[in-house]
């Protein structure tokens, strides 16, 4: 950290090798180097590489470069003033310089702070005859004679030294004592000269502790053993009371980190290296306002026009983690002050993220409950329309089979008519000497047969009036067409109805609840019966009939009549539900054989011809047992 005084002297040999070769650059830089403005900008010390130098120069350079009608080529000097105490080192500083710029043509200068402006107007005629001057200085000391010059204009900025010890004041309430730092370089003892000048007020109500001038270890060792109630003030230590030559914000830095009581000061590139804050001084302001009163000397403007400019707002600039280290209270800062280096918790960075993040998974975890919510009431509302279903369905048996009433009582009565008589005939054979055997054997035969046919009608009815659940068998759709067909052979006997049943052989099984497909086929009988007796004359025909289509893999079922067609308004309302066209109908017969179909994954479809009668159509797909048949969703509304 620390640089003994020669190797300062290298370093100021270094850094002019170094301003050499990048003034070459921006000449390469720069494309219209011709027609460019040259400007030097002059540098009162080689503390160019300390923040507020470095701050000046990037802001002035940004500021020309934001200007696209002009070409400003920068170059930069230091004059290393320190290197020069007395009026003998000086004539050779300017003998040299006379003698590095004997060939170049500035179109303007720009002198930094106070020293080099004091410098630039004892020497500008003999090194820059006639070049004019903007320069950006801390106003109050230095500038001697400057009224005299009307080709020298600038900007200067306030050094708030007594703002900045109210705002040490506001903010430490206790507080008696400004332990004030300072070195001995130029800037350092100008500084110095500024707060001496604001503590006049001071006296009496604040002690002051003197720490100007001193080595840097000696300095150290007071800073840490400060009395209570005390502040620093720091105000510049580019050199020290030994001699040596310092950064001042590395210096300052040092100073804060031994230090036992705060540290304030005055200017903003300080600000970052350890200063708690204060009144401060925008480099960044002058600069950007320097440049722009260069600009308007650039482009032509007279500088005997240009008035010079003072910036007098210094705001209060605060560095956050200097206040958490002293404990200060950021509710006791004044309005509008500027807070640097918050630390910034990881909750703090990525709040919204998190709260977003957290608001999205609320929101999609509300909508899936609300989803899952309105599945399950699907459901339940699918199950109950399915028991309901199930009620109709049966409901709709229980009156086929009131329609089929007489045909029943005949399908039973004449098995049991035939069993009499056969057991009769039995009765009177045995009767005789010598009865033939056989003729008795023969009769019982028959009798054992009707009665199975009586059992089977007997059966059917059962199953058809019983409210079974669905059952899941392997079906022989022939076996279902040819019972319903036998069923209903009687009934449709009495009214001049022929039936023809016309089965494939080998039909592939399908698989399902038999009662269901049963009361499908039922049901087309008893409408195609219904309507073919509308026929004034015979013949009254209808037809059954089973086919495997697709390959096999379906197996179909029509009954066709040769009633009147179903008239076009009818046929768009066939499938609803409660629609019928008959005095006693209840309309849910072909609703409930849709469900029926597409229960079994099938479907039922018709087709109605003029003068050809209507023809229904049953398909439900061959041998899908692994497939169980999922419950109907209830009587279709609407074909
Ligand atoms: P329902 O028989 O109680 O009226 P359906 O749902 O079985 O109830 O039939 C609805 C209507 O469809 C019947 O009223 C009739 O108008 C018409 N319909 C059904 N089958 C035929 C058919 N084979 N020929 C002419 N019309 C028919």
């Amino acid at each position: 950290m620390c640089f003994p005084f020669k190797r300062g002297v290298c370093a100021g040999v270094v850094f002019s090798c170094l301003l050499a070769v990048c003034a070459g650059m921006f000449q390469i830089r720069d494309g219209h180097a011709a027609d460019a403005k040259k400007v030097l900008v002059i540098f009162p010390e080689n503390g160019w590489s300390g923040p507020a130098y470095q701050m000046f120069y990037n802001a002035i350079k940004s500021k020309f470069d934001q200007n696209d009608k002009m070409h400003v080529t920068l170059f930069g000097e230091s004059l290393d003033l320190y290197l020069f105490p007395n009026e003998e080192r000086e004539r050779r500083l300017v003998a040299f310089l006379r003698e590095k710029y004997a060939e170049a043509r500035f179109d303007l200068l720009i002198p930094v702070a106070n020293s080099s402006l004091d410098f630039m107007l004892r020497h500008r005629d003999s090194l820059f005859p006639g070049v004019p001057m903007v320069y950006c200085r801390g106003v109050a000391i230095g500038g001697k004679g400057l009224e005299h010059h009307s080709d020298v204009t600038g900007a200067a900025a306030t050094l708030d030294v007594a703002g900045t010890i109210e705002l040490a004041r506001l903010l430490q309430p206790e507080l008696k004592r400004i332990a004030v730092v300072a070195g001995t370089g130029l800037l350092d003892r100008f500084l110095l000269s500024t707060f001496r000048e604001a503590f006049k007020g001071y006296q009496g109500k604040l002690e002051l502790i003197d720490l100007s001038g001193l080595p840097l270890d000696t300095l150290l060792a007071r800073v840490s053993g400060l009395p209570g109630a005390t502040v620093i003030f720091y105000l510049g230590l580019s050199k020290d009371g030994a001699g040596r030559i310092f950064s001042s914000a590395a210096t300052q830095k040092l100073v804060s980190q031994a230090a036992n009581a705060p540290l304030f000061s005055i200017i903003d590139a300080a600000l970052g290296h350890g200063s708690v804050g204060g009144r401060m001084t925008q480099i960044e302001v002058l600069a950007r306002k320097t440049g722009e009163i260069a600009g308007r000397v650039l482009s032509g403007d007279s500088v005997a026009s240009i008035a010079p400019e003072a910036i007098s707002h210094n705001p209060a600039m605060f560095d956050w983690r200097e206040l958490k280290r002293w404990g200060i209270d950021e509710r006791l800062l004044p309005p509008g002050s500027i807070v640097r280096f918050r630390e910034t918790s990881l909750w703090g960075i990525y709040r919204w993220w998190v709260i977003g993040a957290f608001a999205f998974i609320c929101l999609q975890t509300l909508l899936i409950a609300v989803l899952v919510n309105t599945l399950i009431m699907r459901k339940q509302a699918e199950a109950r329309a399915s028991s309901f279903y199930q009620q109709l369905a049966h409901m709709s048996r229980v009156a086929t089979v009131g329609q089929l009433g007489q045909s029943l009582a005949h399908e039973i009565n004449q098995p049991l008519a035939a069993i009499r008589v056969n057991a009769e005939v039995a009765q009177k054979l045995l009767e005789e000497t010598h009865p033939d055997l056989a003729e008795v054997r023969a009769a019982l035969g028959d009798i054992v047969a009707d009665n199975k046919r009586a059992q089977e009608v007997i059966g059917c009815v059962r199953n058809l009036v019983k409210n079974t659940p669905l059952g899941r068998a392997r079906i022989a759709l022939n076996q279902v067409a040819t019972d319903a067909v036998q069923v209903m052979a009687a009934d449709a006997a009495t009214k001049g109805v022929t039936v023809h049943l016309q089965l494939e052989a080998g039909l592939p099984a399908v698989v399902g609840d038999s009662v269901q497909l049963q009361q499908v086929v039922l049901n087309l009988l008893l409408n195609a019966v219904e309507a073919v007796i509308q026929n004034p004359s015979p013949p009254r025909l209808v037809m059954v009939r089973t086919a495997a289509e697709a390959e096999g893999r379906t197996v179909s079922l029509r009954v066709s009549d040769n009633g009147p067609r179903i008239d076009p308004e009818t046929a768009q309302r066939l499938f609803e539900a409660f629609f019928t066209t008959k005095p006693k109908g209840l309309g849910l017969g072909l609703s409930i054989c849709r469900s029926i179909a597409e229960a079994h994954g099938g479907a039922l479809s018709y087709a109605s011809t003029p003068g050809k009668g209507a023809e229904f159509w049953l398909r439900v797909p061959a041998g899908a047992a692994e497939k169980e048949p999922h419950l109907p969703k209830g009587p279709n509304h609407g074909g």
